[in-house]
C-alpha cells in the first residue's frame, strides 16, 4: 500500500487552533473578562419555524408505513429541485431540473466535483480565499496558480490573459473579504473561460446576502456562463443549515455538450446516496413564501450587526470593505499591524476575537475578518468597547 503523498503538501491549518489556544490562554489568565467572539463563520440564529415544522412532519411520515421512504434519488427529490428551479427563475435564470443536484452542502460538492477533472489541469485560485479550494486540489496533486486580490483591485481580481488556467475558482460574495463581483466584472471572467475552454467553479454560498438588484446572485445571470460555469450554493448561511446540511450544485448541460452534467450524475449516483428525505423537506420549506420571509428576518438581523461594525470602523477611519452584501467585514489592521498583531491587540485590550486575514492567503496579511454572525448584544458591546478604546 502506498499512501497519497499529496497529503504531505497540504499545509496544516493552524488558524483556528491557534486562535482557540490564544483565547483559552487569555481566558484562564483573565477569568473576570468577558470575551466576545466575532471570528466564527457559523450562524447563531436558530432554524425558522416553517423549517422546523416541515422537519417534524417529515419525521412523522417516516414513522408511518404508508409514508415511510427509503433510498431517495441521489440527485435530490423533485419537490426540492423544483423549488430551487423556481428560486433561480425569480432571479431571471432558467434552469432545467436535471441541471440541479441537491447536496449535503457546498463544501462536499466543491471537493467532490474535482472527480470530473484530470489531475493535469492547472487551477487558478484568488488569494485570499476560502481555503478549501487550495487544499482539495493539493490533495489531488493539481498545479495551483494564484491571482492576487488586494486593495488595488478592491479584492476583486479580474482575468489576466497571460495566465492560462483550466479550472477557475470564484467566490462572490467572497469569504473572507465580503467583496462582490458586478455583472461587467463577471462577464470578463465568463468570456475568459469560454475563450480558454476553462471551467469556472462559482461558489455562491453567500448569494442570499446580496440585496442590490444590479449585483449578480448567480453566475448564470451572465451571458455565456452556461457553457463554462458550475455553481455551488448552500442553505448553511441562507437558512441556518450549517448543522442541518443541505445545498445544491448547478451543472448546466451546455458545458461540453452535456458531458459534465452526465459525468456528475454518474459520480453522484455512484458515490452518494442523497440527502435525507427529512432534511430535504426542511429545505423545501425555506423556499416557500413564509420560509423566504422568515429567513429574510434572520439575514436582516445579521446585516444590522454588520452595519454596527462598519459604523464603528468608519468612525475611527479604519479601512474596510464587505458587510453590505456579506456577513464578513474585512478591515486593514491599523498602524500597519500584522494580522496576528492585531488579533492580540483586540484580544488583550478589548477582548474581541476575530480572524487574522493571513490565514486566508498571503495577500490577507495585514488584514482582519470580523463577522456579523454574533448576537446583537455582543456585537453592540464589542463595538462599544472598541469605540471607547480607540477614543
Ligand atoms: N463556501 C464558502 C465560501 C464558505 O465560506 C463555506 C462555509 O463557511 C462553504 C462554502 C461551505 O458551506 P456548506 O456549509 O454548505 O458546506
Amino acid at each position: 500500500m502506498n499512501v497519497n503523498t499529496n497529503y504531505q503538501n497540504i499545509s496544516d491549518s493552524y488558524l483556528f487552533s491557534t486562535i482557540a489556544k490564544k483565547v483559552n490562554e487569555f481566558a484562564s489568565n483573565n477569568p473576570d473578562k468577558k470575551i466576545i467572539k466575532l471570528g466564527i463563520g457559523d450562524v447563531t440564529l436558530p432554524l425558522c419555524k416553517v423549517v422546523v415544522n416541515a422537519l417534524k412532519s417529515a419525521s412523522e411520515e417516516m414513522g408511518v408505513k404508508e409514508t415511510f421512504r427509503g433510498y431517495g434519488p441521489e440527485q435530490g427529490y423533485d419537490f426540492l429541485r423544483e423549488k430551487v428551479q423556481a428560486y433561480y427563475k425569480s432571479h431571471n435564470v432558467s434552469l432545467g431540473i436535471d441541471e440541479i443536484f441537491i447536496s449535503d452542502g457546498a463544501k462536499s460538492d466543491l471537493g467532490n466535483i474535482l472527480d470530473l477533472f484530470d489531475v493535469n489541469n492547472t487551477v487558478l485560485v484568488p488569494d485570499p480565499v476560502y481555503p478549501v479550494y487550495v487544499d482539495t486540489n493539493t490533495m489531488a496533486g493539481r498545479k495551483i496558480v494564484y491571482i492576487n486580490a488586494n486593495a488595488q483591485n478592491n479584492f476583486l481580481p479580474l482575468p489576466d490573459k497571460s495566465i492560462k488556467a483550466d479550472i477557475i475558482y470564484l467566490c462572490s460574495p467572497n469569504n473572507p473579504t465580503g467583496a462582490v463581483y458586478n455583472k461587467e466584472q463577471l462577464k470578463q471572467w465568463v468570456d475568459y473561460a469560454n475563450e480558454n475552454k476553462s471551467v469556472i467553479l462559482f461558489d455562491a454560498a453567500y448569494e442570499c446576502f446580496i440585496t442590490d438588484e444590479d449585483l449578480p446572485r448567480s453566475i448564470f445571470e451572465i451571458e455565456g456562463a452556461k457553457t463554462c460555469a458550475i455553481e455551488f450554493c448552500s442553505l448553511s448561511k441562507m437558512a441556518g443549515f450549517t448543522g442541518t446540511r443541505c445545498g445544491y450544485t448547478v451543472v448546466p448541460k451546455a458545458i461540453e455538450n452535456g458531458l459534465l452534467n452526465k459525468m456528475w450524475l454518474r459520480r453522484q449516483t455512484t458515490k452518494f446516496n442523497g440527502v435525507p428525505y427529512i432534511i430535504q423537506r426542511g429545505a423545501e420549506a425555506v423556499f416557500t413564501q413564509d420560509g423566504q420571509k422568515e429567513i429574510q428576518e434572520n439575514l436582516n438581523y445579521y446585516k444590522e450587526n454588520a452595519k454596527i461594525i462598519s459604523q464603528t470602523l468608519e468612525k475611527h477611519n479604519i479601512w474596510h470593505i464587505g458587510g453590505k452584501h456579506s456577513p464578513y467585514i474585512w478591515l486593514k489592521c491599523p498602524n500597519n499591524m500584522t494580522s496576528w498583531e492585531f488579533f492580540d491587540y483586540l484580544l488583550n485590550n478589548v477582548q474581541i476575537v476575530g480572524t487574522p486575514g493571513s490565514g486566508f492567503g498571503v495577500n490577507g496579511e495585514g488584514y482582519f475578518r470580523l463577522t456579523s454572525f454574533g448576537s446583537r448584544e455582543n456585537t453592540i458591546e464589542a463595538m462599544k468597547r472598541l469605540d471607547e478604546f480607540l477614543k
